[in-house]
């Protein structure tokens, strides 16, 4: 199939999306209207340039603390939205589950209740305009130790909006290792709430078992370094714990993978495990949801019947209840039968 055609047909196919920050969706257009709204000047399209010219993990961060800095009140996540929406729309995601860390913007003098009041509004219009569901999980980040991470969940259980669903680890894995983290999880999945970890991303094997057995982590995000170690794959093939797998931005982060047709996904795949594909950072990473399932397919030969399982694993791996799954896997089979 030809790319063109590729996009045209995988767009009608409904997806989920399990691994997303929804700050990293902000378009390269609404980061000139808030640099324009703080600043007063315009952002030149060749400062814009050089602020996504980067080709390592500092440039990356770097570029991410800036669009953090750009932000001047709660309304500006109006903006966030806004293209998350869009986003959804163009690679035909009709479920979504994504990340949002509020510890920079509270640093800024934000008040988390305000934030949360936006969220929830615009989940809503999101819902209301389009029928695309949006669900967040607050990341408590592991950088700053179990205690910081024990207040943000704190902060999230007792400021509860609709569309939240639960908790994230993310961070720097080297410094925050998964093992320190078992009793903000024990907490959170005790009140009913869903708990995942980034693991293995940076790290070893040992960061995933940990998440795993020591946090009961209910998905593993990334999870590639998994690939040296045959018995967890085992294990997770078994358990069928959900990976949610973002090869680009892998590929970027070059930890454990420097090109795309080296990447685990596939083994993962055909270890029988329940791989889905994402984009983690679609606005850093240059990449959207569709070019992920364009990579598979030209790089790490998958078929389309493989794709579709794929798409199927997304809704299968998410937080949908049993009949939602039911539901969108039988819209999934209807939109498959139109291919030629
Ligand atoms: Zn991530």
């Amino acid at each position: 199939m030809e790319k063109k055609e590729f996009y045209s047909f995988y767009r009608n196919i409904p997806k989920a999306e399990i691994h997303i920050h929804i700050e990293a969706v902000i378009s390269k257009e609404s980061i000139k209207k808030l640099y324009l709204k703080k600043n007063g000047t315009e952002f030149s399209d060749s400062s814009l340039e050089e602020l996504f010219s980067y080709s390592d993990l500092n440039g990356f961060i770097t570029a991410f603390l800036q669009v953090q800095d750009l932000f001047t009140e709660v309304s500006d996540f109006d903006l966030v939205f806004e293209d998350l929406k869009n986003y959804l729309l163009r690679n035909g995601i009709i479920h979504c589950e994504a990340f949002f860390a509020p510890s920079a913007f509270i640093k800024k003098g934000f008040s988390y209740k305000e934030m949360t009041k936006n969220f929830a509004k615009n989940i809503k219009k999101i819902k209301d305009e389009t029928g695309i569901t949006v669900w967040l999980s607050g990341d408590v980040s592991r950088t700053f130790g179990l205690e910081n991470a024990e207040n943000n969940f704190k902060m999230f259980s007792e400021n509860p909006f609709e569309g939240f669903i639960g908790i994230g680890l993310g961070g720097a894995e080297s410094k925050g290792p998964s093992r320190d983290f078992g009793p903000v999880f024990e907490k959170a999945l005790a009140a009913g709430y869903h708990a995942v970890a980034h693991a293995g991303e940076d790290q070893g094997p040992q960061s995933i078992w940990d998440a795993l057995k020591i946090c009961h982590a209910q998905r593993i995000g990334h999870g590639i370094s998994a690939i040296q170690d045959e018995k967890l794959m085992d294990f997770c093939a078994e358990k069928q714990i959900p990976f949610e797998v973002a090869p680009t931005s892998n590929v970027f982060t070059k930890k454990f993978v420097k090109s795309l047709s080296e990447h685990p996904f596939r083994a993962f795949f055909d270890r029988g495990m329940l791989v889905t594909l994402n984009t983690d950072d679609p606005l850093f990473f240059g990449v959207e949801l569709l070019d992920e399932y364009w990579n598979a397919y030209s790089q790490m030969n998958f078929s389309h019947e493989e794709l579709k399982q794929v798409i199927l694993n997304s809704f299968k791996a998410s937080f949908l209840s049993q009949i939602e799954k039911e539901k969108a896997i039988s819209e999934v089979e209807k939109a498959w039968k139109n291919k030629k």
